[in-house]
């Protein structure tokens, strides 16, 4: 991508060199060969730098786009370490919101499938199904769970 650099140099040394041996020369027809060559290779030169012009404006973007990925990441990354795995009966695991956090939120739990994958998915209450657990499911891949009562915060209790 930045082989234009090597050909600028290569050109900027020709031109130099060219302007070198045209401060010796008398003969006019010789001069004229001279500055002819010379104009060709600064036009080179001029082609080389708006490569890298263009190639550095390319840079610029990519940089700017994963600058953008890399914000996005970081603020899903931000919400999922509100949560921490909680056992909520034998063998059912969920993700809770941290003590630090239950107080600026409502009671929720996430789906451990999704949160694994990388993303935030709030169970969404089915049914009461019987008075030793409910029933919740991932609105996002299905998945369901059965928190038993004891765990319930009293906000997602059935009335
Ligand atoms: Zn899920």
């Amino acid at each position: 991508m930045i082989d234009w650099v090597a050909a600028a140099f290569s050109s900027a040394k020709a031109a130099g060199d060219i302007a070198k041996s045209l401060v010796t020369l008398r003969d006019e027809e010789l001069v004229r060969g001279r500055v002819m060559e010379l104009t060709s290779t600064l036009m080179d030169l001029q082609q080389q730098m708006m490569q890298g012009q263009l190639e550095q404006m390319a840079l610029i973007k990519k940089i700017a786009d994963l600058e953008d990925a890399l914000k996005s990441t970081k603020a899903k990354q931000n919400v999922l370490e509100r949560y921490e795995l909680r056992g909520v009966g034998p063998a059912k695991v969920v993700y809770a919101l941290k003590p630090e956090y239950a107080d600026a939120e409502p009671a929720h739990f996430c789906c451990t499938n999704c949160y694994d994958k990388g993303h935030r998915s709030v169970l969404k209450a089915m049914r009461q199904n019987n008075s030793t657990s409910m029933k919740f499911s991932c609105p996002e891949c299905s998945n369901t769970f059965f928190i038993t009562g004891e765990y319930l915060p009293d906000t997602l209790k059935a009335r």
